[in-house]
């Protein structure tokens, strides 16, 4: 089985998340949690797209504050952050249904696909225990070109 992932202690994010570590969610933050929440697990947004989706939803909260919130969400724990080195940022949602799985990412036009792999998990389990590590997470980004990109 998949190692526990420190993910897994969240509930209802939004419920859990009031107070954690000291920071609330303001009704901002929240708004932005909330996108996230609807959209599901799996999708992988960048700053753009959010702002993007709150200006459609009539939300005006400007890119920079956007930028500085999903920040304080990946501190906090509720997202999680994708570097991808050409393509800026991406931020999904930390979820306890999909913890360990790994990104395919496109490097030119930011495409990205999840995949899951057992050897992946091991493989840093294994590095962790040598080296007398607590594992706390196994992810690979791998770096490519999608077939539209080619
Ligand atoms: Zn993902
Ligand atoms: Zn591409």
């Amino acid at each position: 089985m998949l190692p526990s992932s420190p993910f897994k202690r969240f509930g209802d994010p939004l419920e859990d998340g009031l107070h954690n570590g000291g920071r609330r969610l303001t009704p901002q933050r929240r708004k932005i949690l909330e996108l996230f929440e609807n959209i599901g697990s799996g999708m992988h947004l960048s700053a753009e797209d959010v702002h993007h989706q709150l200006l459609e939803a009539n939300n005006r909260i400007s890119l920079a504050t956007i930028y500085r919130t999903l920040r304080l969400l990946v501190d906090m724990g509720f997202l999680h952050e994708l570097e991808l080195s050409e393509g800026g940022h991406r931020f999904e949602l930390s979820s306890h249904e999909h913890p360990d799985h790994h990104h395919l990412v496109c490097v030119r036009c930011g495409r990205t696909e999840e995949f899951e792999s057992d050897h992946v998990i091991q493989a840093g389990r294994i590095a962790a225990e040598k080296n007398g590590f607590k594992l706390l997470e196994s992810t690979l980004n791998v770096r490519a070109l999608c077939p539209m990109c080619q």
